[in-house]
């Protein structure tokens, strides 16, 4: 490898070192715990698209998909928490998950924390 190249190289991961650092200072911070209760995040995903649902983020207009992840807690590390993001403006909501007491199946999300879009983001507001 010449020397050209060899910078070349040192100066992309300069970049992209660059890069992560302020991706990793715009992602909001998901709690670490609830009511004292840890949870254990995995990592970010796309969310599903519902043909049913718009993808697109209400705030900055993104066309999504929108990122989702869930959070583990408990003795049995189940599922317990889940947030969503908007890849583009980073506006997260955090949900604590809670099984329908009555009625069909399914979950009831009671938002615990919010993150507000950065207004400094291109296309955010
Ligand atoms: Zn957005």
């Amino acid at each position: 490898m010449g020397d050209a190249e060899l910078a070349a190289l040192q100066a992309e991961v300069e970049a992209l070192r660059v890069e992560l650092a302020a991706q990793q200072r715009t992602v909001p911070a998901l709690p670490s715990e609830h009511d004292g209760t840890p949870i254990t995040w995995r990592p970010w995903t796309s969310a599903p698209l519902l043909s049913h649902v718009d993808a697109a983020c209400p705030q900055c207009a993104h066309p999504g998909p929108s990122l989702l992840t869930f959070g583990l807690a408990g003795e049995k590390q189940k599922i317990r928490f889940q947030a969503n993001r908007c890849p583009a403006c980073q506006e997260t909501r955090v949900y604590r998950r809670e099984p329908a007491a009555y009625g069909l199946p399914r979950v009831i999300l009671h938002e615990i924390a919010y993150h507000p879009p950065r207004s400094e983001v291109p296309g955010g507001r």
